[in-house]
């Protein structure tokens, strides 16, 4: 199957139907081929393991050859749509490319195998490059301390979210709310609440930004803080950003910035320097760790020294010519995860900063920004920008014309997308544009590709006004058509059970 040029549909890898290896007709020569018996069985171990292998209770097990087993995988992975295949739009989730270095030294042999619990004294180059790590990202968000420790950018929100609870507890405070713009992204309301909160929403005015007198009016001494995204879920930054945190500052409250979106500023702008307190990367965004479909990722939270004491245990700290994991910080919220974070996940953000270094990751945020305004430019004649303010990182479109195309939807054109070899740009989000269409091209994808998906937003409109059945009813190159979202939400089948017989 190949591509047929500029702007067409393509027939990718992802037309094809795979059964589960269960499903699978018994192989004719079986997965495992067991020599007969040549001695008699009188080893309990062998009888045990004859018995087990007879056992009823594997009956129904994938028995698949060797060769059956690599297709079935081979073909499962081409299913797997990644950026390694193409374009991979998704607003708000940096889909850059994962540069092949940083698996070379994820993959070195000491790093790899260390066991968690080997004594410091035999991990010292792992502490070292985690302590490496966190100087390095203290330096690109100006804030003085940081845990590596969190899993995900939610976790750190939580993480985030509990310095403050702790912070304020230590001051003898429990305050109720926690203020969140109504753009933000729906884990931030979420670790809010998880952390006791509740959420108080604050207004986004015109221009896409915060309202400032609506959170002027809803700070008080019974909000704890604010989260703010910024740049905001719209790609802008902050206009007011000083006036913002001098107003939660003067109640007593502290601004947690989401910093999932620092692939907007690394290199020209620092949160730690902007009044920010408490913040927290997504490594597996801004420092190109793979991420999606559930994988790991890291998200470390950074603060400032006001707030370090409650940083969780333990810390990397370096003390007489050696590297230390240290327990000792009575006032520590505890642990957020195990050991000290996902290590593998963390070597591979260090490689990415050492190989470009400086200046390097100064270019990565400008050809980031450059991407997502290219973009604007060749689609803003043909769809409808969500604001006329500049965009940094990605761009959003509103469905405000779309109907004019045979009546198609926001979600129509991100499915016809994929028959296009794209996977769609983040739809429906933020919730206060109708109808969002949210596009993050990254600095990773050369001009050809961007033109590439220019020419094909064109082309599903024209097909729109043709037929629009054609696009309402996409994809049409992939093994399903439209699922329905809202029953695999509300009805989810986690586990493969054997159809009655
Ligand atoms: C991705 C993202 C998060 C959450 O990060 P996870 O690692 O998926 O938990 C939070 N806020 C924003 C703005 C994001 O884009």
């Amino acid at each position: 199957m190949s591509g047929d040029g500029q702007g067409g549909p393509r027939a990718t890898g992802f037309f094809h139907e795979e059964p589960l290896s269960f499903e699978y007709p018994p192989a004719e020569q079986g997965g495992v081929a067991l020599r007969p018996l040549d001695v008699p069985a009188v080893d309990p171990a062998a009888a045990m393991a004859g018995a087990a292998l007879r056992d009823d209770g594997l009956a129904g097990l994938p028995n698949l050859s060797e060769f059956e087993a690599v297709r079935h995988f081979t073909r499962l992975s081409k299913l797997n749509v990644s950026i390694d295949a193409a374009m991979y739009p998704l607003g708000s989730c940096t889909m850059k490319y994962n540069p092949r270095i940083n698996e070379v030294v994820a993959r070195e042999p000491a790093l790899l195998h260390a066991h968690p619990l080997l004594p410091d004294a035999l991990v010292q180059g792992t502490l070292e490059a985690m302590h490496r790590l966190q100087a390095l990202l203290c330096e690109i968000t100006g804030l003085p301390a940081v845990t590596l420790q969190p899993a995900a950018g939610a976790q750190g929100e939580l993480t985030g979210v509990l310095l403050i609870r702790a912070r304020q507890a230590a001051q003898g405070e429990r305050r109720a709310h926690i203020l969140v713009p109504d753009s933000a992204h729906g884990t931030n309301p979420a670790s809010a609440h998880i952390a006791g909160y509740s959420v108080r929403e604050v207004k986004s005015g015109p221009d896409g930004c915060v309202d400032v007198a609506d959170l002027a009016r809803k700070m008080d001494a019974d909000v704890a803080g604010l989260m703010l995204t910024n740049p905001n879920t719209l790609g802008i930054f902050e206009r007011d950003i000083r006036r913002i945190a001098d107003i939660v500052h003067g109640q007593g409250g502290y601004v947690y910035c989401d910093g999932a979106n620092m692939n907007a500023q690394v290199g020209i702008a620092r949160p730690g320097d902007y009044g920010m307190d408490v913040l927290h990367l997504n490594l597996h965004k801004t420092f190109s760790t793979p991420h999606g479909g559930g994988g790991p990722g890291a998200g470390p939270c950074l603060c400032t020294a006001e707030l370090a004491p409650y940083l969780p245990v333990p810390r990397v700290e370096a003390r007489g010519g050696q590297y230390v994991l240290d327990w000792d910080a009575p006032q520590s919220i505890g642990k957020v995860s195990t050991f000290f974070g996902n290590t593998g996940i963390l070597v591979r953000a260090l490689s990415y900063i050492l190989a470009l270094g400086g200046d390097g990751l100064k270019e990565m945020t400008q050809v980031a920004v450059l991407n997502a305004n290219y973009l604007r430019l060749h689609l803003r004649d043909v769809l409808a920008l969500a604001t006329d303010a500049p965009t940094l990182h990605e761009v959003v479109f509103s469905d405000a014309t779309l109907a004019q195309h045979g009546g198609i939807t926001t979600l129509d054109l991100a499915k016809r997308l994929m028959d296009y070899g794209f996977h769609p740009p983040t739809t429906y989000f933020p919730l206060t544009v109708h109808g969002a269409l949210m596009i993050e091209p990254t600095e990773s994808e050369p001009k050809a590709e961007l033109d590439r998906f220019v020419a094909a937003v064109k082309a599903i409109l024209a097909e729109a006004d043709r037929d629009p059945e054609l696009v309402k009813t996409a994809p049409h190159l992939a093994p399903r058509r439209r699922l329905d979202e809202l029953l695999a939400a509300r009805n989810p089948v986690l586990r493969w059970t054997k159809e009655p017989e």
